[in-house]
């Protein structure tokens, strides 16, 4: 069994630790994958990968290149998580698409959920959509229809949003027949900002075949299907989510 948590946050947008400080803190906890997915930031997410791959340590860490890209939706803000391959398509989509329309208080993007999808398509990206049913996730202001045959991917379990709104996730899942069930992948995530919320959600996989950074993206892409996701884990208790909230606000534009 491996655990992997592949929405993680650090100090480039509204975390508290760097790239360094967060391989080994997963790596510690036991994790064979991560990926930092700021919002609309990406030199964390960068270094990530350069510092496990000059590490080159035999067990290290698969450290995969991603974003968590937040843009205006309708009444509010919404997400959504890009995976890259390889580092120049991440650098390539962040130049071209998120660069230049990043709007100068909070680092939105002027962009709309289509084009988005259309550009990190251009660019290769695995889409997934993070917590689809909080106030920034795209379900709760687009129909299914919509947007599910655009994606990859579909985060279930988020340790950073309320227990009402992973409900809803995993009910979606529910529903889904087995076949439909197989278009995708499904992360359970901690979300990890600040304090211990990397403790709280992660997703656990199965694989026959030794896990390794090509066979976790073939199975992203659904090229290959052989890796079984299973989210793992829930929400913080409420108090500590408001703190945690709190912290990163904090964090941000203190
Ligand atoms: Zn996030």
């Amino acid at each position: 069994m491996n655990k992997i948590d592949l929405h993680i946050h650090s100090k480039a947008s509204d975390g508290i630790k760097n790239h360094r400080e967060i391989y080994d803190l997963f790596k510690e906890k036991g994790y064979s994958a991560i990926s930092i997915a700021d919002h609309n930031e990406i030199s964390e997410s960068l270094k990530l990968g350069e510092w496990a791959n000059n590490k080159n340590e035999d067990n290290g860490l698969i450290s995969l290149p991603g974003i968590e890209v937040l843009f205006p939706d309708k009444w509010h803000l919404s997400e959504i998580l890009v995976y890259f391959r390889n580092p120049q398509n991440l650098e390539e989509f962040y130049k071209k698409n998120i660069e230049k329309k990043k709007s100068k208080l909070i680092s939105y993007i002027n962009s709309r959920l289509q084009e988005i999808v259309n550009t990190a398509k251009e660019h290769k990206g695995i889409i997934c959509l993070p917590h689809p049913y909080s106030v920034k996730g795209i379900l709760r202001k687009h129909k299914k229809e919509e947007i599910i045959h655009e994606i990859n991917g579909i985060e279930i379990v988020n340790g950073c949003i309320r227990k009402t709104e992973n409900k809803e996730a995993s009910e979606l899942y529910s529903n889904m027949t087995e076949n439909e069930r197989k278009k995708y992948f499904f992360l359970g995530s901690s979300d990890y900002h600040a304090l211990d919320s990397f403790n709280y959600a992660h997703t656990e996989i199965f694989s026959e075949k030794p896990l390794s950074y090509d066979s976790l993206l073939d199975n992203l892409e659904r090229k290959d299907t052989s890796i079984q996701f299973i989210p793992k884990g829930g929400s913080m208790p409420l108090k500590k989510l408001f703190l945690h909230h709190l912290t990163a606000s904090i964090n941000k534009f203190g």
